[in-house]
């Protein structure tokens, strides 16, 4: 055991962030502290995304502004983990020297290891795993998935107090390979977790406090385990995790259209606690677009997908990715994804600029020809629109009384009182009366409470709108009790 402090910095998805826990908890069980301090800290790790060129300058810019601070403390130890690390890690040494160690995702479970061994004298510590996972015979896969499995066996909640809300692994990696996309060549072939560890781990989270758990995977609809011999589905891991007892909410993410089967529909109708919400990603609203991106779906598919879903689960909400500005993307092509947004009453879009990512078909084969300024101009464009569409939505939903997980302070509140403060006006409500929480379908909502509601489940009567936050007060004052 030490007494060291150790500063981790996540970027990208909910898996880098379920990653950064599992580290931090292996971290903790060692003696290290976690910091807010990365300047102090004795060791400092970034877990990276390498999914558009941005979040990897990010986090270069972050390991560079360490250089000066290693000299005045050479015995600090920095890792790079993550995306970045699998993807480049001769780019990273040569970038930033003074970088002691890098780990891809599926290896995590040896940082602790590579870290004293850092300390121990050793330096340039390289440990990746996608090559050789591709390349490997069944027999060595299932070796491979032992340890990768430690890391997430590892988790101990009590390390990292009680939580409301938690993410739990189902699959690891992707098979997909659409040809704008990284992850396939980051983070390995498409695994899945055996169900009854995935169970088990949502009973320990459970019995700790955990009212609501995220199934992750990068497909995560097309996860498939053998149990006994018979393929266990997504539709069924959903059955298996919703008789454990105390979790209130089951939500997943992040599903693929070509795969999903109306069997997950009829979970998420029977199963009260599956959330009505669905997170599917589109990309784009032109067929020429979505097979230059190899994306196995027509956006006649992704319609009557999501057709059915609002048929079989009621008041369920959409959200969806879109990609602006991809190789070879037309006005035209741009207008069908604008197209879209206007006829499918997503509750959100998250809308990205095309990034040309190294090693994918689209960076070998499709030049990245669209000129930055207009994929900005596409990016507003279609964020513009769904705004517009959510916040017609969200007035259609005033008066009426939601369920909402209540997750804590409202930041947004907080950030809003300070500035008027700083204004010298006075503000009509306290700091901690304003807190905020989601409904089922993934809405947010800012209503007045107090402390002793964070971690319950409230009902709350909806009073005003903008386009991403509903508004409210509390409809019974006493929050049912979980
Ligand atoms: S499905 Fe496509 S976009 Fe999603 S992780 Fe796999 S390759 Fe990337």
């Amino acid at each position: 055991m030490n007494d060291r402090s150790v500063y981790l910095e996540t970027m990208g998805c909910q898996m880098n962030v379920l990653d950064s826990e599992l580290v931090l908890g292996q971290l903790r069980a060692r003696g290290y502290t976690p910091t807010d301090d990365m300047h102090a800290a004795d060791l400092v790790l970034v877990n990276t995304c390498s999914v558009r060129r941005h979040a990897e300058d990010k986090a270069l810019s972050r390991l560079g502004s360490l250089k000066l601070s290693k000299k005045s403390k050479p015995d600090r130890v920095i890792g790079v983990i993550g995306c970045m690390a699998e993807r480049d890690p001769d780019g990273i040494f040569e970038k930033v020297p003074h970088v002691d160690l890098v780990c891809g995702p599926a290896e995590l479970y040896k940082v602790p290891a590579m870290v004293e061994e850092v300390q121990a004298g050793r330096n340039r510590l390289v440990a990746l795993t996608v090559n050789k996972s591709r390349r490997s015979t069944p027999l060595e896969r299932a070796t491979e998935h032992d340890s990768v499995e430690s890391l997430d066996l590892s988790r101990d909640p009590r390390s990292d107090g009680s939580s409301i809300q938690a993410y739990v692994r189902v699959q690891r990696g992707c098979d997909k390979f659409c040809t704008f996309c990284v992850v396939p060549f980051t983070r390995g072939p498409e695994r899945s977790r055996p169900p009854d560890l995935i169970v088990d781990e949502v009973r320990m989270l459970a019995d700790r406090g955990c009212k609501e758990i995220t199934l992750l995977g990068q497909t995560v609809n097309s996860y498939v385990n053998q149990d006994g011999g018979r393929p266990v589905n997504f539709a069924e891991l959903l059955e298996r995790v919703h008789v454990v007892e105390g979790i209130e909410r089951i939500r997943f993410v992040t599903s693929y259209p070509g795969d999903f089967t109306s069997d997950i529909f009829d979970a998420m109708r029977d199963l009260p606690k599956v959330c009505a919400y669905l997170h599917l990603p589109v990309q784009s609203g032109s067929n020429a677009v979505l097979e230059r991106m190899r994306r196995q779906h027509t956006v006649e598919r992704f319609r009557e997908l999501i057709d059915q879903a609002r048929q079989t689960v009621p008041g369920i909400t959409i959200a969806t990715d879109f990609i602006v500005g991809f190789s070879g993307e037309t006005d035209e092509e741009f207008e069908e994804s604008c197209e879209l947004v206007r006829r499918s009453n997503f509750k959100n879009i998250f809308c990205f600029k095309y990034s040309e990512r190294p090693a994918t078909v689209a960076e070998k084969r499709m030049p990245d020809d669209v000129p930055d300024a207009v994929k900005r101009q596409r990016n507003r464009t279609l964020l513009e629109l769904q705004e517009e569409v959510a916040m017609a939505n969200n007035q259609t939903l005033l008066g009426r009384t939601v369920e909402v997980l209540v997750e804590g302070y409202s930041k947004a509140a907080i950030k809003a009182q300070e500035a008027e403060q700083t204004r010298g006006s006075e503000v009509g409500w306290k700091r901690s009366d304003q807190l905020v929480g989601r409904t089922p379908g993934d809405q947010i909502v800012v209503f007045t409470g107090k402390p002793e509601d964070i971690g319950r489940l409230a009902q709350v009567r909806l009073t005003g709108a903008t386009a991403l936050t509903l508004h409210g007060e509390l409809a019974d004052r006493e929050a049912r009790p979980s």
